[in-house]
């Protein structure tokens, strides 16, 4: 879980995430002309609770809280998607989210569909007892949607297994009994599986590799910007500085540090597990604004933080020849045509972080056969999955001579309208 509060770096105003989805929904569907009924099913969500709900502060005062659960789509199957606090959550944030949680769960074939919640908070200024209460009270108000075979959460920016742990447990005492399905990226020692805490972040290194290779760049040749040391930048930066990639730079929401004779990655995962922030890491370091580290001269960049960091106030100084979208929703339509427009190879969300909801489902099958697999397992059978999406995107964008991001949309919006229309409209 972050420190602090995270708040947007990008100087205009902010897209809207779901404007944004649409948009790219509405382009995928022109590409693949579908139906005009289809059009309208998939462009919407399906179901948003908003729920207002009571939680008791330290100081015994009473405090009300709104957060939201949104599903998506649910036609390949329950709802999966995570939960995330933040003060600057909206319905229109988690309703983008839910969307692109479809998608992502289609271009992986995972059978799922696309959920996402939040709630509005700023968990830096809760204790841990207010947040276990926030936790709690709201996992009982979306009671009435979520559970192994309708909807299931995961962690997202602020939660994290502990978040889960409660939400498990509150679930399961409203049952009698314990339901581990019920959520994902648990602790291992109530049905977590191995492999979910690194998984998104390993998914992303395997989606850089491929891009790398696709486009005959050297990882020991190349330098890695990434914006973001949560979950998932962290992870990303771990794991391919183990595959030789020169990480340069990182950052979070409190600012970042370069070094372009490359990070000492595992030394710099120390340093911010004792002192919660990458900033006033030792050796040859600068410090540098997280605007700053977007525009880098480096091959690869990663944004690993939030939505809305790469717009046309930026994308035509951003150098990098490989952006990979970790963050979900990083790059506004107006950027994205600018990257297309200067040959820069874009990894699209729905694709590049999609390893953690691949590993999340591992985890669900799992916990429903009360099996529990391997971590050398859970790696080999997750790298199989994201090098085939990888595989099955990249020949979709050649055969529509389109970008990466409508490749996987053009797969993913076509296996959710083909499950669509052969089950038809109820009644
Ligand atoms: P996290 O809370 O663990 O970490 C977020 C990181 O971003 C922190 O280091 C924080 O300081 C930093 N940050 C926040 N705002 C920033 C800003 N404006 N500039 C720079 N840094 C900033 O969250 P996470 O789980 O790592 O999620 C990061 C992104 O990845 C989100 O977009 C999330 O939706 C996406 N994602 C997460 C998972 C997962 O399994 N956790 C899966 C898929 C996608």
């Amino acid at each position: 879980m972050a420190e602090g509060v995270l708040t947007a770096t990008s100087t205009v105003a902010a897209a809207n995430p779901y404007a944004t989805a649409q948009h790219q929904f509405d382009q995928a569907a022109s590409i693949l002309g579908l139906d005009e009924g289809l059009r309208q099913v998939l462009r919407e969500v399906r179901r948003e609770l908003t729920v207002n709900f009571p939680v008791r502060m330290d100081d015994g005062s009473i405090r009300i809280f709104t957060g939201y659960r949104v599903q998506h789509n649910l036609t390949r199957g329950p709802a999966k998607g995570g939960i995330r606090y933040h003060p600057q959550v909206s319905l229109d944030e988690v309703k983008a989210l839910a969307m692109w949680m479809s998608w992502k769960c289609a271009v992986t074939n995972l059978p799922y569909g696309g959920s996402k919640g939040g709630v509005i908070c700023d968990p830096s200024q809760l204790s841990l007892q207010e947040l276990e209460n926030l936790t709690r009270r709201f996992a009982s108000e979306i009671s009435i949607l979520i559970g192994p075979e309708s909807d299931i959460p995961a962690p997202d920016v602020n939660t994290n297994p502990q978040t889960m742990a409660w939400i498990m447990d509150t679930i399961s005492m409203e049952k009698g009994y314990s339901v581990p399905a019920t959520v994902t990226g648990k602790p291992l020692s109530i049905g977590g599986s191995q492999g979910r805490p690194a998984a998104t972040g390993r998914g992303v290194m395997v989606v850089t590799l491929e891009a790398c290779r696709r486009q005959g760049i050297d990882p020991t040749q190349s330098t890695v910007a990434i914006q973001g040391f949560g979950n998932v930048g962290s992870v990303s930066a771990e794991l391919l500085h183990a595959q030789g990639f020169k990480v340069v730079a990182v950052s979070d929401v409190f600012g970042g540090i370069h070094n372009p004779e490359g990070l000492d990655v595992p030394a710099l995962i120390e340093h911010v597990r004792v002192n919660g922030k990458v900033e006033g890491f030792g050796g040859a370091t600068e410090a540098i604004s997280n605007a700053g580290l977007l525009e880098l001269p480096v091959t690869i960049l990663i944004p690993a933080a939030l939505e809305n960091q790469l717009t046309m106030s930026n994308a035509a100084q951003v150098k990098a020849r490989v952006v990979v979208e970790a963050a979900n929703g990083p790059t506004t339509p107006e950027a994205d045509d600018v990257f297309h427009q200067r040959g820069v190879t874009l990894v699209p969300d729905i694709l590049a972080n999609a390893g953690g909801v691949t590993v999340s489902y591992f985890e669900w099958v799992q916990d429903l056969q009360s099996f529990f697999w391997e971590e050398s397992e859970i790696n080999s059978r997750l790298t199989r999955i994201m090098q085939r999406a990888y595989e099955q995107v990249d020949d979709l964008a050649k055969e529509h001579q389109t970008t990466l991001r409508m490749g996987a949309y053009c797969l993913a919006v076509k296996r959710v309208a083909d499950a669509t229309s052969v089950r038809g409209i109820y009644p």
